[in-house]
């Protein structure tokens, strides 16, 4: 601990999104912020508790950034690294354990961002897994898909990627090939170039988030989510509305298996975000967890809202080596209110020319953020191309059922409109 205030380096946290920085002010930490390769931020207009621009070549250069907070930690000490963009937990874990700072370790940092080391982690504690197999660049798909024993529908995914990026779903043994290509071709931008890839039977039934926060590793599950019921063949995001009205027994299976998944990756502290389906709608199968608040802040929203605890001050509070406000019990938190992200749909592609119903929205009592993406004048590919989301609603409601009339609503009244394609390339 320094002897003034903790101080936290931020990586790569979208400077419009105010979530984090905002709670860092209310948690009385300073932020040393290292902005996005893609984004300018103002020095005469820092986010709040941003006291400091610290611009690293990542991902580029991991080692040289690694070596660069070395030197600001000996020339003055922060208290820890955290981020909430994925592909950097490892990095961050990598730096805290350097500079002895609190983590979860660099190992258990990328085993949980590696599909395939969670999967077998996962299935080693006995926990629920869909088949799977590991698929290199020399392995023939459909022989590999067969020997592992798989049934059709499967879902193919980079071992490596995020948000979605080239997950698609394979419904036969003759599609499988074309699908592999076309995920290879759309990852390439991930970690290994998209060389490693998965595949995995195709788990039916809705979606689920779940946010926790871990302390001495006591798993506090503080909302259980849903998420929508996409079936492909692309998984774009569309809601999320929480608390999710389940069944009792299954909302406790839920907790249960989330509380173990902890333990089976070995994530002992921190905050986590952990998305899973029902299959048969009633029996929890684990897609993924990431060891950060979810959604770019989106999930300290929905959770903070929905339980009263400060999920991303704890968070922080946490990450600065700080004990909790709160007491973190084992189990699921009591649920005080309910709130929900609507994502708005690209509902096509090629050139924006409007987004319709935004300003009405906005002024709506419910909604506390519209957070847009995507303007006129900006490109959106054609799926499996991602090219971002339009706009994210934030809102906050007495229960889920006026959440979800809410999104029904807004179904109707948010719409994109794109120019006429005029090229092969646009119309394609
Ligand atoms: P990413 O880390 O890229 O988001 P995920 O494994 O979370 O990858 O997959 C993204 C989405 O694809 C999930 O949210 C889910 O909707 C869908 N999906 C992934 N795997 C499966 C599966 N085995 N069965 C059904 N849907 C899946």
């Amino acid at each position: 601990m320094t002897d003034s205030r903790p101080t936290l380096v931020l990586l790569h946290q979208r400077a419009g999104l105010p979530w984090v920085f905002e709670a860092a002010e209310r948690a009385g930490i300073d932020l040393v912020l290292v902005p996005r390769p893609d984004e300018r931020v103002d020095p005469d207009r820092l986010p709040p508790a941003v006291v400091e621009l610290l611009p690293l070549d990542l991902p580029a250069d991991p080692a040289g950034a690694l070596e660069v907070l070395r030197k600001r930690h000996a020339d003055a000490p922060f208290d820890g690294v955290v981020t909430l963009y994925d592909p950097l937990v490892p990095f961050a874990a990598e730096a805290a354990e350097l500079l002895g700072l609190p983590g979860i370790g660099v190992e258990v940092a990328r085993s949980a961002q590696d599909k395939r080391v969670m999967r077998e982690r996962l299935a080693a504690a006995g926990l629920n897994v869909p088949r799977f197999v590991r698929l290199d660049p020399a392995d023939d798909p459909a022989a590999t898909v067969e020997s592992a024993g798989l049934t059709f529908p499967v879902v193919v995914k980079p071992a490596l990627g995020m948000s979605s990026l080239g997950v698609t779903r394979a419904d036969s043994s003759a599609a499988l090939g074309a699908v592999v290509a076309e995920v290879r071709r759309v990852s390439a931008g991930t970690a290994d170039g998209g060389a490693g890839l998965i595949v995995e039977e195709y788990l039916d039934g809705p979606e689920y988030a779940v946010e926790s926060l871990v302390h001495e590793g006591r798993v506090q599950v503080l909302s259980i989510g849903y998420k929508g019921d996409p079936k492909g063949p692309y998984f774009e995001e569309s809601v999320y509305r929480a608390p999710a009205p389940l069944p009792e027994a299954v909302r406790a299976d839920v907790v249960r298996e989330v509380i173990a998944a902890h333990a089976a990756l070995g994530v002992s502290y921190g905050p986590t975000h952990t998305e899973l389906r029902l299959r048969g709608g009633s029996t929890p199968y684990l897609l993924e967890m990431g060891a950060r608040i979810g959604g770019s802040g989106v999930s300290h929203y929905i959770a903070g809202h929905v339980t009263g605890i400060d999920f991303a001050a704890q968070a922080l509070r946490l990450a600065a080596g700080l004990p909790p406000t709160v007491t973190l019990r084992e189990g699921l938190a009591e649920a005080v209110a309910a709130a929900a992200n609507y994502i708005v749909p690209c509902g096509g592609h090629g050139t924006i020319t409007a987004v319709h119903g935004l300003d009405g929205v906005r002024a709506d009592r419910r909604v506390d953020h519209v957070v847009q993406m995507l303007a006129p004048g900006d490109v959106v590919r054609p799926y499996p191309d991602f090219t971002g989301y339009p706009a994210f609603v934030l809102s906050r409601h007495e229960d889920t059922a006026e959440a979800e009339e809410f999104h029904a609503h807004l179904e109707r009244a948010v719409r994109i409109d794109y120019a006429p394609a005029t090229t092969e390339g646009a119309a394609s």
